[in-house]
């Protein structure tokens, strides 16, 4: 590929001196598992969010699970979730034996609005799981409003708005729960699995801490039925190099964004990703949309252009929820059909997306 969806070595070498030396200090610290690296990437990550509490943990998806269980999400409960989403959004829901009930997102815009899961509340919901699809954030205040006014729990899967504002305000800054995934294509990647939780809420973070370790605040002391989800010290070195830099890389992702939504304006039938008032995008991915998008993604493809669809099978649709949800989700399997992620990335040159660009217009020349 001339120009693949996404390189992770590009990352690896540039900061390969930087590293080295935090995965040195962790073969030499004689910390295996929690301690003092991990420690100093919670704080970090707290403050560059803009939250009280960072709780490391395994992956994004148990960092779902387990904040959902945290909140007192109980078997059986109903938690509202967007229809189209990565699978572990609903899982999280799953796995803390809890009911996902999917809800449309918005069709500009690919995240769910409050108004939506007003209307969809039932008796039995007792959770509102938004997703920050692709970088675009979700209203967080009036997701928030909707919660409080219904005695619901709100928890923000933010896996892929990593440095998305709303207000100016960071995803992760509003004081509500968010759930993050340092899968090593997010924003901001580890070199293998790792997850966390942000909180303003001292109780809920207090659950979380003993959650991940074994349901145990003390070794050998287990309070309640707790899991092993809990980040690495290597990880927490690299994450903690990496987000040092994270703020650059994302703005090379806007700039990217910008000569997209420049070069691409008005070309064939091609929608270009639409924000909300007052939202700025982490640009994790570059969504359009067009009736032609699969011969778009073959034209692509034969001039070295790697693309992705997220997602090609929405969740409802998987096996793995086969006939739980019958009811009709159009827009989402619409969606599904007509969605194409254009290469973007913090090692992408503005020569890279002239190219996209170029490869673009001529398909609808
Ligand atoms: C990546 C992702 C997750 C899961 O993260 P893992 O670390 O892979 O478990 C959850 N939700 C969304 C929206 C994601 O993109």
């Amino acid at each position: 590929m001339a120009i693949p969806f996404l390189s992770l070595s590009d990352a690896t070498s540039e900061l390969r001196a930087e590293l080295d030396e935090a995965l040195a200090r962790v073969l030499s610290s004689g910390w295996y598992i929690g301690g003092p690296e991990v420690e100093a990437f919670e704080s970090e990550f707290a403050t560059w969010v803009g939250a009280r509490h960072c709780i490391g943990v395994a992956n994004g998806l148990d960092a779902l699970t387990l904040s959902l269980l945290a909140h007192g999400v109980q078997p059986g409960d109903e938690v509202l979730v967007p229809s189209n989403t990565f699978i572990a959004t609903w899982l999280g829901a799953s796995h803390a034996r809890a009911t996902p009930r999917p809800v449309e997102p918005d069709f500009a815009t690919h995240v769910v609005t409050a108004e939506s899961f007003a209307r969809a509340l039932t008796p039995a919901t007792r959770a509102l799981l938004p997703v920050h699809l692709y970088g675009v954030p979700a209203d967080v205040p009036a997701l928030r409003q909707l919660a409080d006014e219904r005695g619901l729990v709100l928890v923000e899967d933010a896996a892929q708005a990593h440095g998305a504002t709303l207000g100016g305000t960071r995803i992760g800054g509003f004081g509500t729960t968010a759930t993050w995934s340092f899968y090593p294509g997010k924003n901001l990647g580890a070199l293998g699995d790792a997850g966390a939780i942000t909180t303003d809420d001292d109780e809920v973070a207090s659950w979380l801490r003993r959650l991940r370790n074994y349901g145990s605040s003390e070794k050998y002391v287990h309070e309640l039925l707790g899991f092993n989800s809990r980040l690495d010290p290597v990880q927490a070195a690299v994450l903690r190099v990496k987000l040092r830099h994270l703020d650059a890389w994302n703005a090379r992702r806007q700039a990217l964004a910008q000569h997209y939504l420049q070069g691409l304006r008005g070309v064939g039938d091609l929608q270009l990703p639409e924000l909300p008032p007052g939202a700025t995008s982490s640009w994790h991915l570059f969504v359009v949309r067009t009736a032609r998008r699969d011969a778009l993604r073959a034209h692509l493809d034969a001039a070295g252009i790697g693309t992705l669809v997220h997602y090609p099978i929405p969740p409802h649709r998987q096996q793995a929820y086969a006939g739980a949800h019958p009811e009709p989700l159009a827009d989402t399997e619409r969606a599904a059909q007509e969605v194409l992620s254009l290469p973007i990335g913090p090692h992408l040159t503005a020569d890279h997306a002239g190219q996209v660009i170029d490869a673009v217009r001529r398909f609808f020349a």
